[in-house]
């Protein structure tokens, strides 16, 4: 049986729909409609990203049924376990995606140990399809494009986001065009290229690149930018980080959280799914707080954080963090506003200090991040030595992505402790 459809009228149409295009009942889930973070107003659910009143970011409102744990537990072991939370249709799984989601929450005990933390729990996404947390977010974007009927799938990118998106395209069959800095990471590249032979380097930075597809979204019809015009749908994926790392845990918040900073969306998400489980009476209420994470080459949240000051300051990004380096981050203020009202707090490290993250993670614990996750890592470090972060109190950081896409960040600090020829004496000379 077919849905019902009905006409998209009242608020303008973005690009992002192709003329005369209709939705499917239903296509959003418990989505109610998209309300302006900055002003309230509501506006139907559609392929808006700016409030028609203040051009404030438009973000998805829901009008939740009962949701149950059991009900969630007997989902599928993928972020569509979540689907009654998300704005994505009940039939989700039968349309082909990426099935990214319910990573591992591994206990970390060494690493504990070794910063003097009683507990501690890496959040692992680096096993995600296209190996970051961008194959959550870009599952619903893919979803809400879709139900637009849009015909070209798109985003400007700091490089995972780019390789979640050609992936998802390409199993999608979607034609998929994405956007990157021309200085990217080579195997980041690579891992966009083999999807799609629409890769497009721009000889600028990420904000540059933003910029343009913003443009191109302006002139072109039926084009999705999943972190432009689509951005409101494919900002809720983030949620399902909070919703996991709550179940994981045995259906409880943890007591603090490290997560990284690019534009801020994904903290800022994983705040509002905490947020949202209390309220359903998925977890017991309690007080939380989050850390954001930031390299200081590219750290304009961190300053303004320890500034004082709600004024955010667009920065060139220099850190060899690439995936964070935002110099302009849409969810900032949102970023400054969780982690204040949480009793958290916004840090930041040198490229050293993140290189050194990489290791520690890697050597006490067997995962071997990139350059993002070695940020939230050296950050940890330094909120514990600073005396930011209670020590006694149950912590979780989020791994984002996979070290084997930035290998030249240790490439020089580690390798064979010695090369010998293949005999005993020689290996017994050696000491190892
Ligand atoms: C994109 C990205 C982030 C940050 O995401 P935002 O939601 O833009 O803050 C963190 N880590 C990795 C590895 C990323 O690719
Ligand atoms: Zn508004």
């Amino acid at each position: 049986m077919s849905a019902p459809v009905v006409e998209v009228t009242d608020a303008p149409q973005s690009a992002a729909t192709p003329a005369g295009a209709t939705l499917r009942e239903g296509a959003f889930g418990p989505a109610r409609c998209l309300a302006c973070r900055e002003c309230g107003a509501e506006v139907e659910l559609g392929p808006q990203y700016a409030c028609p009143e203040c051009f404030g970011p438009l973000e998805v409102a829901y009008e939740f049924g009962t949701v149950t744990r059991e009900e969630i537990e007997a989902g599928p072991r993928n972020i569509w376990r979540y689907k009654s939370l998300l704005p994505v249709p009940t039939d989700i799984e039968s349309s082909p995606n990426t099935e990214p989601g319910f990573t591992r929450l591994l206990k970390a005990d060494n690493l504990a140990a070794e910063l003097g933390l009683s507990s501690l729990w890496v959040k692992d996404d680096s096993t995600n399809p296209t190996n970051s947390f961008k194959d959550r977010v870009v599952a619903c974007a893919l979803s809400a494009a879709r139900e637009f009927g849009s015909t070209v799938f798109a985003c400007p990118s700091t490089g995972n986001l780019a390789n979640a998106v050609a992936a998802a395209g390409a199993r999608a069959g979607m034609k998929t065009v994405v956007f990157i800095p021309s200085n990217l990471e080579k195997p980041k590249q690579v891992n966009s290229a083999v999807y799609t032979d629409s890769l497009v380097a721009v000889d600028g930075n990420y904000d540059d690149v933003n910029r343009l597809a913003s443009e191109i979204a302006g002139e072109e019809d039926g084009w999705a930018f999943v972190n432009v015009n689509v951005r409101p749908y494919y900002a809720e994926g983030s949620k399902t980080l909070g919703y996991e790392i709550a179940e994981q845990l045995g259906w409880r918040l943890p007591d603090q959280i490290v997560i990284p900073v690019a534009s801020g969306s994904q903290l800022t998400k994983v705040d509002k799914a905490f947020r949202e489980l209390i309220a359903l009476g998925l977890v017991e209420d309690k007080e939380y707080r989050v850390f954001g994470a930031q390299a200081t080459g590219c750290s304009p949240v961190s300053v303004a954080y320890k500034a004082g000051t709600d004024v955010v300051r667009p920065v060139k990004p220099d850190t060899i963090a690439k995936s964070l380096a935002i110099g302009n981050p849409a969810d900032a203020v949102y970023v400054l506003d969780v982690c204040k009202r949480t009793n958290g707090a916004v840090e930041d490290v040198t490229d050293d200090e993140i290189r050194e993250g990489i290791l520690l993670l890697a050597r006490n614990e067997g995962i071997f991040t990139e350059t993002a996750g070695g940020t939230t890592t050296a950050v940890l470090k330094k909120l514990v030595e600073t005396g930011q972060l209670d020590t006694e109190l149950e912590t979780v950081i989020i791994n984002t992505g996979m070290g084997l896409k930035t290998l030249d960040a240790v490439a020089d600090r580690v390798g064979p402790a010695a090369t010998i020829e293949p005999t005993y004496a020689a290996f017994s000379a050696t000491g190892i």
